[in-house]
């Protein structure tokens, strides 16, 4: 056996280690008491106890007295419990998303609560990045000038985008809402904002999805393997695969709207033929139905809410182009399940709200191996229109916790001698 590494630079990884797990616990757990932080990390009361006043120290938790309930029949309010929490109260997490509506942003303590949350509409003018990043430069500076009222230092900065993203550094590769092919929206916020927080690229379905598993685990579905699909601007996804966002060699994995399905269709943005996104995509099946004018006064998302409203009245039009749509994303769902075989297909965007129709559809001439096992379950997402931003800022966070004192020098100033 090979002589270890210095000692003393295991022992560093160790409680580095062990440090995040508890700082996880608490993230995901909400307040605890030592007793219940050594059950739920399986660490012994000692060491947590130790790890606690570390983080104490660094300011990353702090101690809270809440009364203990009082036994059944006492007056007495029982002795306090000692309980911690996560602070850091001089840090904040930004996430930023472009949407097709507009850009909004949300400051969150890095226990999850909100802090600050602004949008602005964009009016979404096509082919012309630069005016949709002026929009989203606008909105992360007011969140930054936030942060600082609130006496924060931000310690990290998502930028979602509702479209697929590849390359290194990441950029968007084709955002077939503005009609964008290449466009390196980091690049144009430094631009525009000059320094930023250190800065990730993250497009909506793969942080979505996290947030989705992790629902779907909180309700007690122990979920591993699961594909993500949504469509409300595009249509975007993610794939799980045992328990893990698949990312794929260049970032592609699970941009579903650029599954080619019609060898004889249109040119799509990204170069291909016959995408999803050029068959079913909102904008077709608005059109379709008649409510383009409506996108072009309401915006997408009103947009789409009417559709959803008159397809489930059974208007003509409406009902139509969704019945036109349907077999095509039932086929791309097809080709997707059968590639990597998940338990469940969680369906966000206005395709929630349209889960069942979707599944009626994915079930039609499925494959017959679905008849002696498990079928795969089609069913709606459960965090509604926040699901990226929500999936972000948890993806964020549940990163940082893996340092958690490191929490106390990103972005600080040096100190002064
Ligand atoms: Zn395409």
């Amino acid at each position: 056996m090979a002589s270890s590494p210095s000692g003393s630079l295991v022992s560093a990884d160790v409680r580095r280690h062990n440090l995040a797990l508890v700082a996880h616990r608490l993230a995901q757990r909400g307040p605890q008491s030592r007793s219940q932080l050594a059950d739920g990390t399986g660490l012994a009361r000692g060491s947590v106890t130790a790890l606690v006043a570390a983080l104490v120290e660094a300011g990353i938790v702090r101690e809270t007295e809440e009364p203990e309930a009082a036994p059944r029949g006492t007056a007495s309010r029982g002795r306090p419990l000692t309980l911690l929490r996560l602070a850091a109260d001089d840090v904040a997490l930004l996430v930023l998303q472009l949407d097709a509506d507009q850009a909004t942003a949300v400051l969150t303590a890095v226990d999850g609560r909100a802090l600050f949350r602004t949008s602005e509409h964009h009016g979404r003018p096509m082919g012309d990045p630069a005016r949709v990043l002026d929009v989203l430069a606008r909105v992360l500076a007011r969140t930054l000038d936030a942060a600082a009222g609130l006496g924060r230092r931000v310690v990290d900065l998502t930028v979602v985008v509702f479209a697929p993203i590849g390359g290194t550094p990441p950029v968007v590769v084709a955002d077939t809402d503005f009609e964008w092919g290449v466009v390196d929206v980091l690049a144009g916020l430094r631009q525009r904002v000059g320094e930023l927080p250190p800065a990730t690229l993250a497009s909506d379905g793969t942080v979505a999805a996290l947030a989705e598993l992790a629902e779907l685990e909180a309700a007690g579905a122990g979920v591993r393997d699961l594909v993500y699909a949504k469509s409300n601007s595009g249509i975007g996804g993610a794939i799980v695969a045992d328990g893990a966002l698949v990312a794929g060699a260049h970032g592609f994995a699970g941009a579903f709207g650029h599954i080619a399905v019609d060898p004889q269709g249109a040119r799509c943005l990204c170069g291909q033929r016959g995408c999803l996104v050029t068959v079913a995509g909102p904008d077709v099946v608005l059109a379709e139905a008649g409510l383009a004018a409506e996108v072009a006064e309401r915006g997408l998302t009103d947009a789409l809410r009417e559709l959803v409203a008159r397809i489930q009245a059974g208007e003509a039009r409406a009902s139509a182009a969704w019945e036109a749509a349907l077999p095509w994303i039932a086929h791309a769902l097809r080709i997707v399940t059968m590639t990597v075989d998940p338990e469940v297909v969680v369906l966000d965007g206005y395709w929630a709200d349209l889960a069942e129709s979707i599944a009626g559809a994915f079930a039609l001439d499925g494959p017959a191996i679905a008849a002696t096992a498990t079928p795969i379950a089609v069913v709606p997402g459960r965090l509604g229109e926040d699901a990226a931003l929500l999936g972000a800022a948890r993806v964020a966070r549940d990163a940082l916790l893996y340092d958690p004192l490191a929490l106390v020098t990103i972005g600080a100033p040096f100190p002064t001698i």
